[in-house]
């Protein structure tokens, strides 16, 4: 298992919290301490409150552009239509489901699940190659946590230390105004968050209604409205890291799905070891003569960590991959004159012999997989028909004999119109030879919406079987065939 890769003959730190000063390089490992309890919680169970430094760095960089563009993708999303149709839709409550614009029914829960399994090996394979380098890039909570309410925090109370220090001061006009400011802001940003979750899930004309509307027409999106608020401040301002080393189930997966190839963040112990902090006018041959490595035991990794763990001690489920151990120790490394990089994204076998990334068995097995699955859904999704109806008999009906001698079955019709526009539909009876009649005249399909109808089948008894006989039905719109329902006419025994 990765996770709990050992560093065979080499001293470590024990894993703890943050601290400010430097610690002694002499301290060795104690294995049982960082593995038996999680730094978020101390030996009682209690939270212990992470308090990251902020971050400067290439890394920190990039993913504040990158985020911002997610943060414009995401709330942008409910306003965006493709051919009339929004972006994402997961209407749960109507079992109504639009991706990309494309309408999903319950009748394609089928394909919904190939997609779904699709999704999840497309996780394992990539998790494999890249490790969690979605948690760290593209995961919401990283993303709202670190690029959005942390650095409001910052703005607000300062870096980590002013916050450790605002905390523990008595209560004082200034910091219950900090605190105000901060936790209000919070909960306006989390009526933000919320509301557009509430409009991925019911459509922002929706959400416009519960807005505009009396109350008391909207009971229960309010309530909705007003959860989804405290669901969130409730995570960004309590909850924070939890989330992802209680909650998320995917941390808890890595320990399965990486191997000695896979990318991660991680410490070149090779390099580092044996860390010892920096004496003034130290030079490099100095320390590699007195056994020392580049590693200097500044501490600036741990200071940084929103998860509050040492990734010098391996890698670990709490490790999101938010590169900002990364970051942190570039800056050390540079402003030490050592290339920096000790913190890297690298796997362990690239770490302990300089080996590039390896194209496995065991990743050309996930690979296969996905790719046969995918090439599945994607023939699903192209031979998927605009319309899914079913035909069955109608209950307690039996059949009935005409005044002219033919046999008729009376049965319900269900269509549902899976696009987002008019369909007029017709129905011919294929075989065998007999007619067919929708009451009501024509059947014209409104976009999106289920119709249910009656048909009436007749046949001549030469072309009946002794009880049951099978009948092929076509469904047709603008003379093209979409479906092909099956059924049975029931008729005397001979
Ligand atoms: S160990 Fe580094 S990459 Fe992992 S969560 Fe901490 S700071 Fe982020
Ligand atoms: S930031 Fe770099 S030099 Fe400083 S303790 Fe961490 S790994 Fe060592």
């Amino acid at each position: 298992m990765y996770c709990t890769v050992s560093l065979p003959g080499i001293f470590l730190l024990k894993t703890s919290p943050p601290k400010e000063k430097s610690e002694s390089p002499l301290k060795s490992v104690d294995w049982t301490d960082f593995r038996d309890h999680i730094a978020t919680a101390d030996r009682e169970g209690r939270r212990q409150w992470i308090y990251p430094r902020k971050v400067k760095g290439r890394y920190y960089r990039w993913r504040t552009w990158f985020s911002w563009l997610l943060l414009l993708v995401m709330f942008a999303g409910p306003f965006v239509t493709i051919r009339g149709n929004p972006l994402l839709l997961m209407n749960f409550p109507e079992r109504k489901f639009v991706v990309l614009g494309q309408i999903f029914w319950p009748q394609d829960m089928i394909i919904f699940a190939m997609a779904v399994l699709v999704f999840f090996i497309g996780v394992v394979v990539f998790t494999a190659v890249f490790g969690r380098i979605w948690c760290g890039w593209a995961c919401p909570q990283t993303v709202m946590m670190e690029m959005v309410f942390r650095k409001l925090e910052y703005a607000i109370e300062g870096d980590a230390p002013s916050q450790r220090e605002l905390n523990r001061a008595p209560w004082s006009s200034q910091k219950i105004f900090k605190k105000v400011l901060k936790h209000g802001l919070f909960f306006a940003l989390s009526f933000l968050v919320g509301n557009v979750l509430l409009s991925y899930i019911i459509g922002w004309q929706a959400l416009y209604q519960i807005v505009v509307d009396p109350p008391a027409r909207h009971v229960a999106g309010l309530a909705f409205m007003i959860g989804f608020s405290l669901l969130f401040y409730g995570i960004f301002a309590r909850f924070r890291e939890q989330a992802c080393t209680f909650i998320c189930p995917y941390g808890r997966f890595q320990s399965v799905l990486l191997d000695e190839n896979s990318i991660v963040v991680a410490y070149d112990y090779k390099r580092g070891e044996k860390r010892g902090v920096l004496r003034r006018l130290q030079k490099f041959g100095e320390r590699r003569f007195a056994g020392l490595g580049d590693c200097v035991a500044c501490q600036q990794c741990v200071a940084v960590c929103p998860t509050g763990i040492d990734i010098r001690n391996g890698t670990q489920m709490e490790c999101v991959h938010c590169t900002a151990c990364m970051d942190a120790c570039d800056a050390v490394m540079t402003k030490v004159g050592h290339p920096a990089g000790l913190i890297r994204y690298a796997s362990l076998n690239g770490i302990e012999r300089g080996e590039h990334l390896q194209f496995t068995p065991r990743l050309a097995g996930y690979c296969l997989v996905l790719t046969a699955l995918a090439a599945l859904l994607a023939v699903m999704l192209f031979t998927r028909s605009d319309v899914e109806a079913t035909v069955l008999r109608a209950p307690g009906s039996l059949f009935q004999q005409m005044p002219d001698g033919h046999f008729s079955n009376l049965y319900t019709l269900r269509v549902v119109n899976k696009t987002s526009r008019e369909l007029p539909v017709e129905l011919r009876l294929e075989n065998p030879a007999g007619s067919l009649r929708v009451m009501g005249g024509s059947l014209t399909l409104p976009p999106q919406k289920l119709l249910e109808n009656s048909l009436l089948v007749e046949l001549d008894a030469g072309a009946m079987r002794s009880g049951t006989t099978p009948l092929v039905i076509g469904v047709y719109t603008g003379g093209r065939k979409l479906q092909t329902l099956k059924t049975a006419f029931v008729g005397p025994r001979n």
